[in-house]
């Protein structure tokens, strides 16, 4: 008998990946701001990168949000 164990296969959906995001929102506001402004609706964190930016979101609690979005655009001269 053949007893070597089955190689495995990565496909179980237990981890989707941060591209795979499809429960997302937009905060109109920061998005006005020039912020990338996805909201993760199950936590209801914001991403406080810049819009368009590369990578994945990075979502910051929601009552931390505002401040880091502020933050980052003074440092990085939006
Ligand atoms: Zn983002």
């Amino acid at each position: 008998m053949d007893t070597r164990a089955q190689p495995r296969h990565d496909t179980a959906a237990a981890a989707p990946s941060p591209s795979e995001v499809h429960n997302a929102a937009v905060d109109e506001d920061a998005a006005g701001q020039g912020g990338c402004a996805q909201v993760h609706l199950p936590t209801g964190g914001m991403c406080t990168l810049r819009h368009r930016h590369e990578g994945s979101c990075e979502f910051s609690p929601p009552g931390q949000a505002d401040a880091l979005l502020t933050e980052r655009r003074a440092a990085e001269g939006w």
